[in-house]
């Protein structure tokens, strides 16, 4: 049977069935798997030492066999330490190991259950095991004989051999492999063949012992006074210098203003560390975390600009439009002003990469006067980055937030936490919720750093999170998180960033004194021969490239689409070729670096009544494919003979590109339709949006995303669902002016407008 216990990491500690350990615990997790194991795992824990050097195992560096331990007693004593007494009761076979919560593993365990073995066999291997051990004992002038009557008294070879193996002086080591051993037979031999070598390490000893103990002894006398004065010596210096560091720490500690408590226990670090020896590794870790904690910026603050007009002066000089976290920012200030203890807001911007979620928020840094740091959390799956990790693990380290703060060396930075969409949860923990309790301003006061231990005040931070998708931001931080929504440029808006902002900065960066003569033709044909993006940090790139090579090689300041091309390698040419065949549509899509136009093609051709799909489709893209054909069946547009003994193939291109989701139904149907019909659709239409199976257009999202790109692309007009009505509200003006937007309930209008006409 399967049963979860939670886990308690020993290491070189080894505990085996039938044996009592008692250990000491100081530290507050291992402390709390004890109470949650003598509360509800019925007063036992499973003990588990990991198979590694290394101070931080991870899973994969823990064995599949644990020992079920029970806890006997257990004293709180003055100190706060926790004494306990465990008994070893039974190797369990460990399935799998899982997060329990932030800081504690549990694991399902099963029972091991044994072969039966051969009675003979048995009896051959208990008798030599027992010979061997008074054997050993007889060799071994210092040990006791009190396991004879143990193993007198015993007659279970699994009891036996473990009896055994906890009598002798074995290396940890070597006894970590009986622990894991769990064939009784298999532990017995090995026992025999270890007791054996014991013996022939005795019969050595003794015999060099004899041959040369007196002509030893004088060269030993020497050489261990030699070695004694020399340590003497090197304490002498170093001590010297430990007093000064001790002086310096001190003089540090007095300097800071903090809470009398952190004062207490810094200080009591401190004094620890006198009594430690330089050479000695725990003086190491001490002094690390002294230097990292008395360094904190405890109690420094920048003083934050609170001058609307100069701040907002700023963000405009930095960046084009992003006009609502501007004003975002001027309410704080505004708010501010007549109450100086709110705290900073959460916000997080969302939307497609390069639209300036990053540089928008380190201008924010500067316009205010904080400090500003990145923090990414992409593809972060381990609490511990975040917060730390004990500093009883050697190399040890306070986590990302106590890192950036002490970077700035300010407690009120601007702090940008980068891609919290793509943190990972699995069972190492959940980073997530982790990232909220840094966050929510009720606990962040009083944050402890797993490393630091003392809690240091978070609240003067101001946090800015950014996220490519709304939808993938963990939920309970989601529920937290002002959002601003951000979206990507349309061409005009693109044109102006180069001219306003890009160029002025490349100017700048390089020093020029006369500006480039570019016209906005020209900028409109860069962006659009060779840039494909949401944002503008591409056209910064090439922008800069084409820069540097005509001041390096041409006189003539002044760049055209010749230069461009000269200059440029050829770029994706993002061109809307003529459609003149049936069976190709545009189609619109929104993909995380924004919207995108590509094509969807169909082809009809004689043999078995099936569907093809190719172009890499997710489940919910084959499914719009198999509705919108039973749409079209159900409302004879076509003869339905038409599908008798035939193939349909639907190719979306890009086919390197996964593509999902249900906004492409309409497009669907359309094509098959041209197809079926054979009446070509312009290039310069497009589609976006769900169908059902009576033909109703179905909400869809990115619809502003969508629209700029077919804009940019050369499109002319555009079917969407009527309930996407609203999305238009916050559309350019350039786009809306030049875009025939038709909203659509039923596609019984679009099959008049497009097909109906022409059908016979
Ligand atoms: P994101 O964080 O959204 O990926 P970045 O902040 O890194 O984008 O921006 C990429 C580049 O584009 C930066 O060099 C930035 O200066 C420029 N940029 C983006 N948006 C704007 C804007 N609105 N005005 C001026 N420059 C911008």
């Amino acid at each position: 049977m399967d049963y979860s216990m939670l886990v308690m990491l020993l290491k070189d500690l080894v505990i085996l069935p039938f044996q009592d350990i008692k250990i000491e615990l100081k530290d507050e997790i291992s402390k709390k798997i004890i109470k949650v194991s003598s509360k509800k795992y019925n007063n036992r824990v499973l003990i588990v030492s990991p198979d590694t050097d290394s101070i931080n195992p991870s899973i994969k560096d823990l064995p599949n066999v644990g020992v079920v331990a029970v806890i006997k007693s257990k004293l709180e004593l003055s100190n706060g330490n926790l004494r306990l007494t465990l008994r070893g009761e039974k190797r369990v076979k460990i399935l799998n190991y899982k997060a329990f919560n932030d800081d504690i593993i549990s694991a399902y365990v099963c029972d091991i259950i044994l072969p039966k073995f051969e009675v003979k066999g048995e009896n051959v291997i208990k008798t030599k095991l027992k010979e061997i051990l008074n054997a050993y004992i007889e060799s071994s002038p210092n040990i006791s004989n009190s396991i004879l009557k143990v193993v007198d008294e015993n007659d279970d070879l699994g009891f036996l051999s473990d009896a055994i193996t906890t009598f002798l002086p074995f290396k940890v080591k070597q006894k970590l492999n009986y622990m894991q051993e769990v064939n009784p037979e298999k532990r017995a031999l090995s026992l025999i063949k270890d007791i054996k070598l014991e013996i022939r390490y005795n019969e050595l000893e003794e015999k060099i012992d004899n041959n040369v103990e007196i002509r030893l002894t004088k060269e030993q006398e020497e050489y261990y006074l030699k070695e004694k004065i020399k340590e003497l010596e090197s304490n002498l210096g170093k001590d010297a210098f430990n007093d000064d560091k001790i002086t310096n720490y001190l003089n540090k500690l007095n300097s800071l203003d903090i809470d009398k408590k952190i004062y207490n226990k810094l200080k009591e670090n401190i004094d620890h560390l006198k009594n430690l020896t330089t050479n000695s590794p725990e003086h190491g870790v001490l002094e690390n975390y002294l230097d990292w904690t008395l360094n904190l910026p405890w109690n420094t603050l920048s003083k934050e600009n609170l001058n609307v007009k100069s701040v907002l002066t700023k963000l405009n000089k930095s960046h084009y439009g992003l006009d609502e976290i501007k004003r975002r920012i001027e309410d704080y200030i505004n708010i501010k002003n007549i109450n100086p203890n709110i705290n900073s807001p959460i916000i997080c911007l969302v939307g497609p990469p390069g639209i300036g979620k990053t540089t928008i928020t380190e201008s924010i840094a500067q316009a205010l006067n904080r400090e500003y740091y990145k923090i990414s959390v992409g593809g972060l799956n381990d609490s511990t980055e975040l917060v730390g990790s004990r500093r009883t693990y050697l190399g040890s380290l306070p986590g990302k937030i106590i890192q950036a703060i002490k970077k700035c060396n300010t407690k009120n930075p601007v702090i940008l936490i980068d891609e919290v969409d793509k943190m990972v949860r699995d069972y190492k923990g959940d980073p997530a919720s982790t990232l909220l309790d840094i966050l929510d301003s009720t606990q962040n006061k009083h944050f402890i750093d797993n490393y630091i231990e003392e809690p240091f005040d978070l609240s003067q931070i101001m946090f800015v999170l950014t996220a490519n998708d709304t939808k993938d931001i963990p939920y309970a931080l989601y529920d937290r998180l002002e959002i601003i929504e951000l979206s990507s440029y349309d061409i005009f808006e693109k044109v102006d960033i180069a001219k306003k902002y890009i160029l002025p900065k490349i100017y700048d960066e390089f020093d020029m004194k006369r500006k480039i003569n570019i016209k906005d033709e020209t900028i409109m044909y860069i962006i659009n021969n060779y840039t494909k993006e949401a944002g503008v940090r591409e056209l910064e790139r090439v922008l800069k490239k084409l820069i540097t090579k005509v001041i390096t090689s041409s006189k003539s300041l002044s760049v055209s689409e010749i230069e461009v091309v000269k200059y440029l390698k050829e770029g994706e040419k993002l061109e809307n070729k003529e459609i003149t065949e049936s069976g190709v549509v545009n189609i619109l899509a929104y993909t995380n670096i924004g919207g995108e136009v590509t094509r969807i093609e169909c082809a009809i051709f004689n043999g078995d009544e099936k569907v093809i799909l190719t172009g890499q489709l997710g489940d919910v893209l084959k499914e719009s494919v198999m509705v919108a054909i039973s749409y079209i069946r159900e409302k004879n547009y076509v003869s339905n003979t038409l599908f008798y003994n035939h193939t349909v193939h639907i190719h979306f291109l890009e086919s390197a590109i996964k593509k999902d989701g249900p906004s492409c139904g309409v497009a669907i149907v359309s094509v098959i339709l041209s197809k079926l019909l054979d009446i070509p659709i312009s290039n310069e239409i497009s589609f976006t949006g769900e169908i059902s199976l009576k033909g109703d257009l179905i909400k869809v999202g990115g619809i502003k995303e969508k629209l700029i790109s077919a804009y940019n692309y050369g499109i002319k007009k555009v079917y969407i669902p009527k309930d996407n009505e609203k999305d238009l509200k916050n559309m350019p003006k350039t786009v809306l002016d030049n875009l025939e937007i038709k909203l659509i309930k039923n596609y019984d209008t679009i099959f008049n407008d497009l097909f109906n006409k022409e059908k016979k």
